[in-house]
């Protein structure tokens, strides 16, 4: 089902404390979403975050990454069954600074999307383009790159449980936003790619959030968008006040 929701990416930032308390404060000042809230804290915030928000009907829990295997000797590592036993719910996959600092590569993110699924969590898989691809527009060839070599093995049936992201590299945490038709643009190509996969009836019931630089000014526009459904938030959602006002701008 398509829904709209934001997503707050926290990245490496708050301590335990500080997490606790910026998740209090957005759960004070976000009375009734039009969508789902999904906060992604650090690993080591997870439980107790998500035991904050448990008594909130549109607050859903996220983990920034998994391990693509089961269980085993990977020292430091963090597996998707211990995600899922924690209350986690979806999980952030092929973000750009995974796949930038941390070579992740798309044959990996699929067996990262299995490893969610087969868990019962919802992978939110993220795609965009560097400049340089912009630059000489073959930024649609590249993202359908990603999502065919990432999510399109999937069965419709899992299919169905994925949210995309689409987050233009250049935009993430620059301030340079994509303009909401540059946004569009690229959310109604994934549409047209899950529809040649998948066909029309699933690319329409499919979920796509805009990443990159949103923030309380440009949110509503960009989510007017017909083919965005809201938003993977980083720097933003670490002010309650800022991430609040995101969420308002849901259609
Ligand atoms: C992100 O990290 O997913 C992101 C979109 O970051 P920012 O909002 O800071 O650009």
């Amino acid at each position: 089902m398509r829904q709209q929701i934001v997503a707050g990416n926290w990245k490496m930032s708050k301590n335990l404390e500080e997490g606790l308390e910026l998740t209090k404060s957005i759960l004070e000042k976000i009375d009734k979403p039009k969508g789902l809230v999904i906060l992604a804290p650090p690993f080591l915030h997870l439980r107790e975050v998500g035991k904050i928000i448990r008594v909130r009907k549109h607050f859903h829990l996220a983990a920034q990454n998994c391990h693509h295997e089961e269980k085993g000797a990977f020292t430091g590592e963090v597996s998707a069954p211990m995600l899922a036993s924690g209350g986690v719910e979806f999980v952030i996959l092929g973000h750009s600074e995974r796949r930038e600092y941390f070579k992740e590569k798309n044959a990996l993110l699929a067996q990262k999307v299995n490893m969610v699924l087969a868990n019962g969590m919802r992978p939110i898989f993220c795609c965009g383009e560097p400049l340089h691809i912009r630059d000489v527009n073959t930024h649609i060839g590249y993202v359908a790159k990603q999502l065919k070599g990432g999510l399109f093995h999937l069965n419709e049936e899992d299919f169905r449980k994925v949210v995309i992201a689409y987050e233009p590299i250049w935009a993430i945490g620059t301030g340079r936003t994509a303009s909401a038709q540059q946004a569009q643009e690229m959310h109604a190509a994934i549409r047209v790619l899950i529809a040649k996969r998948y066909g029309k009836p699933l690319a329409d019931e499919t979920t796509i959030l805009y990443g990159g630089s949103v923030n309380a000014a440009n949110a509503a526009e960009i989510f007017g968008m017909p083919d965005v459904d809201g938003g993977l938030v980083g720097g933003a959602s670490l002010k309650a006040d800022d991430f609040a006002a995101i969420v308002a701008g849901l259609k």
